[in-house]
């Protein structure tokens, strides 16, 4: 009796989002069948699930900027190093992993072989886009006119359906990700360039820099306060609809609502079938093993401590407004120490996509098969190489896996146009991949902290010798 009431407590917002998920099925399923709705009562549907996302966008600046800059300025530059390169070791091998294994499924599988392209059908007509070009595109970014962003706004247009065709027929201005901070929005790759630099710089500047490093520590305090507002307490006091799993309830019913051919999902069951068992494949079995490998500890324990993000990546699909809530779950419910996830999180979140690596891959081989081509081992390489990289290059956000899909298509000479061909099931599948990449986040975050306890082990005892004596 009192063992339940405290898994209750202590698991109600983990609970009451399993709940909203399950009846925003049913609603959705239930108004889709009973009555017909115009886009713009769709578009209020969605619109309390819309407000959510928006929330968790907003703490995403000072949460990227205040956790990076004083990650990297209270690390010395010796320890962060290594902590970074440890980090960057096991991003690179986990993505390169899903990829290999993306690839051992549909080659063997062939979900593409059994239909030909015209059984589904082919929307729109766009150019090629060269390979060069579709590789400078990893780091560069496209800026929509005010225009285009309006009209795809407009309830009822598909937003990412619109970003494929306005990148794909149109020569868009391009801006660089990795050197420039702003362009329709926050380019996050571009914002921890640029903290990792000043925290670096204002890390070395020694007492007046720790000024500094002081406030980005009481910012990144503030900003965790505000993060747990969102996601407990003020939103259910304010109105009921801005309270997360109201919110979760709110989005996967508009979604439902507003999907109008479910006919294709029956056409392209088996290509679904083969990324959402790879998806499976690797964060049952490969990502916890690894994680058991090395931090000798019970993986799917950490797993259900991340449960909340996963969640919210499935409802959201979008790992970097998922953010927040990562940092959250890692650091109260499986007690990683912060000096690992402030650094090592929003890096992560923009970087480390297995979940997308592996689709990218198992998707340009599938367009491979409808168009009846064969591959040869170098072209199998190249789709690996360029889906790594393609997952890298993509945002945290809705569907970018599919916008990025472009360059591995047409790095093996297939028409850049096809994407258009998986577009119909994409919405659903980002949300599984999504939740794979925020838990390959977390599982990296308990294995660098567990290959850096010596160091970290180091500093604690450097910092209490400063306290007892700081001369
Ligand atoms: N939606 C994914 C994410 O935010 C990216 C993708 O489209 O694959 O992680």
């Amino acid at each position: 009796g009192c063992d339940w009431k405290r898994f209750l407590r202590n698991n109600w917002l983990l609970l009451s989002t399993v709940v909203a998920v399950v009846l925003g099925i049913v609603i959705g399923v239930l108004v889709r069948e009973y009555s017909k709705l115009s886009n713009l009562e769709k578009f209020y549907f969605s619109f309390p699930g819309e407000i959510l996302m928006r929330m968790l966008k907003l703490v995403i600046l000072p949460l990227i900027v205040s956790s990076m800059i004083t990650g990297v300025a209270t690390l010395d530059s010796n320890v962060s190093g290594k902590i970074g390169l440890r980090a960057v070791v096991y991003y690179f091998c986990t993505t390169l992993i899903a990829v290999i294994l993306g690839i051992v499924l549909v080659v063997s599988i062939k979900p593409g072989v059994t239909q030909k392209v015209n059984e589904i059908d082919r929307t729109g007509n766009t150019p090629e886009v060269s390979t060069v070009d579709a590789m400078l595109d990893l780091i560069r970014w496209y800026k929509t006119t005010r225009e285009e962003v309006k009209l795809s706004e407009e309830p009822g247009t598909n937003r990412t359906e619109a970003s494929v065709t306005v990148i794909m027929t149109t020569n868009k201005t391009k801006e660089y990700k990795v050197v420039g901070m702003y362009s329709d929005g926050i380019n996050v790759l571009g914002l921890i360039v640029f903290c990792l630099v000043f925290g670096i710089v204002i890390g070395k500047m020694g007492e007046r820099g720790q000024i500094l490093v002081d406030f980005f520590n009481a910012l990144s305090d503030a900003t965790m306060k505000i993060v747990q507002i969102i996601i407990k307490y003020l939103m259910t006091e304010v109105c009921l609809f801005f309270y997360m799993p109201i919110g979760i309830l709110f989005l996967i019913a508009g979604k439902i609502i507003e999907v109008e051919d479910w006919e294709i999902f029956r056409k392209l069951g088996l290509y679904m079938a083969t990324v959402l068992s790879g998806l499976a494949i690797h964060s049952i079995v490969i990502l916890p093993l690894i994680y058991f490998i090395i931090v000798r500890k019970n993986p799917f324990q950490f797993a259900m401590g991340m449960a909340q993000a996963l969640l919210t990546a499935l409802m959201i699909s979008s790992s970097s407004a998922t953010l927040p809530v990562t940092f959250r779950c890692a650091e109260e419910k499986n007690q990683v120490d912060k000096r690992i996830t402030r650094f090592v999180l929003p890096v992560g979140a923009t970087i480390n996509m297995d979940g997308t690596a592996l689709y990218e891959a198992v998707a340009a081989v599938f367009i491979a098969q409808l168009n009846d081509l064969d591959l040869s081992v170098g072209q199998i390489i190249t789709i690996s190489v360029t889906a790594t990289a393609a997952s890298i290059g993509a945002a945290g956000v809705p569907q970018a896996g599919l916008v990025t899909m472009v360059i591995v298509l047409s790095a093996v000479g297939l028409p850049a146009e096809d994407v258009t061909l998986i577009i119909a099931v994409d919405w659903l599948l980002d949300r599984f991949r999504t939740m794979v990449n925020v838990l390959g986040d977390a599982f990296g975050t308990g294995i660098v902290e567990k290959l850096s306890k010596k160091e970290l082990e180091q500093m604690d005892v450097s910092s209490e010798v400063n306290i007892v004596n700081p001369f």
